[in-house]
């Protein structure tokens, strides 16, 4: 097949594998999918399609994703994180049939105020510390004892926290979330979930009904102090992209904007068809690693929006034409994370639609 110079390949058998690790881990949980961001830029529709069968629902951030998934004939249930925020909404979650996330009183206003014929199946969301989406346990009760005897909602209401730390497992924020989610749920029959990927690893207790996996699906490391093939975990996506040019430069030259790299020698120079108008991060630190022939070559100069260089001296085997690896099987996006100064969340869904997909299902 014929690729453009810049692709991401996805690993059809890592993500069946993620998804195996997470019922291994979970044995008694349900297990929830969470596909937002474009399935953390692995593709909606794609991953939808390949997961469908193995799990027990989707959840994504908005209803927008829900209503694409629902286009390309996914039946699967689906949970809508932010809930509704207007009234027509509520009219597309009735009729796809979507699960919304009841987070504040305004939502609960929005409920009680509209006339849908078919209630919706709702997860009251309770805010133990985050501090960001949820109602505080105070107003529990009270907005709870609303929802049962709203007719916009089935009576049997289900729960649900977020943690702010989990992904520290010496941080013991997440045992007193725990606590408090148990605590103020306890009197109640509805299905509890609090656990995203660091906590279906890290805090077992946390498992409850549903597990609400993310990067770990996509093989990434959740944790802090431990890698992705220390968990067992696959990458699925790869990137890929080529070497373009190679080009001698003397000593004292500089490359790229800035000039921010000056060779000390006589360097040999490879330029990369990628950059961040595909997602490769910005501010890639000079010797963040690359692939090529499965020999690590460093970074230099400052990334471009559609080509980045390597130092290539000493490498005389290297061709232009060669295929290079940016990150993936064999090169961590946790470790290009790191040396970009950020978390391999925002490299995985930071992939852009110029970026040709080619799926691999062994
Ligand atoms: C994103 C998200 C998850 C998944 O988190 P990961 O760290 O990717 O596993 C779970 N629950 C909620 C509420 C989220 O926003």
């Amino acid at each position: 097949m014929i690729s453009a110079a810049a692709h991401i390949e996805l690993d059809i058998t890592a993500l069946r594998h993620n998804v195996a690790k997470v019922r291994e881990l979970a044995p008694g949980a349900k297990l929830m999918a969470v596909i937002k961001a474009n399935a953390y830029g692995h593709g909606l529709i794609t991953v939808a399609n390949y997961l469908a069968a193995q799990v027990d629902a989707f959840v994504v951030a908005r209803i927008d994703a829900a209503l694409s998934l629902r286009e390309a004939g996914v039946q699967t249930k689906i949970l809508v994180l932010q809930g509704v925020s207007q009234t027509d909404e509520l009219e597309l979650l009735q009729r796809y049939q979507f699960e919304a996330v009841i987070h504040s009183e305004s939502q609960v206003n929005l409920l009680e105020a509209s006339d849908i014929e078919a209630p919706i199946t709702g997860w009251l969301k309770i805010d133990t510390g985050m501090n960001r989406l949820g109602i505080h346990p105070e107003q529990f009760a009270a907005v709870l004892k609303r929802l049962q005897r709203c007719k916009s909602v089935q009576a049997e209401i289900n729960f649900m926290t977020h943690f702010a730390n989990a992904d520290d497992r010496l941080d013991n924020k997440t045992s007193r979330q725990l606590q408090l989610f148990n605590d103020t749920t306890k009197n109640y029959s509805g299905e509890k979930t609090s656990a995203n990927s660091a906590a279906i690893i890290a805090w077992p207790e946390a498992h409850q009904e549903w597990v609400r996996p993310g990067l770990m699906l996509y093989g990434a490391s959740p944790l802090l102090k431990q890698t992705a093939e220390q968990l067992d975990l696959q990458p699925v996506m790869s990137l890929y992209s080529r070497l373009i040019a190679i080009k001698s430069v003397k000593a004292g030259d500089t490359v790229g904007y800035g000039g921010t790299w000056q060779a000390a020698k006589d360097s040999s120079i490879g330029i990369i068809s990628i950059g961040y108008g595909d997602g490769y991060p910005r501010y890639a630190k000079q010797g963040t690693p690359v692939l090529i022939n499965n020999r690590r070559v460093p970074l230099i100069g400052r990334v471009s929006m559609d080509m980045i260089s390597v130092d290539l001296t000493g490498h005389t085997e290297i061709k232009s034409g060669d295929q290079v690896m940016l990150w993936g099987d064999g090169l961590p996006v946790e470790e290009i994370a790191e040396c970009a100064g950020t978390i391999p969340y925002t490299l995985l869904c930071g992939i852009t639609r110029r970026v040709q997909v080619i799926v691999k299902d062994k």
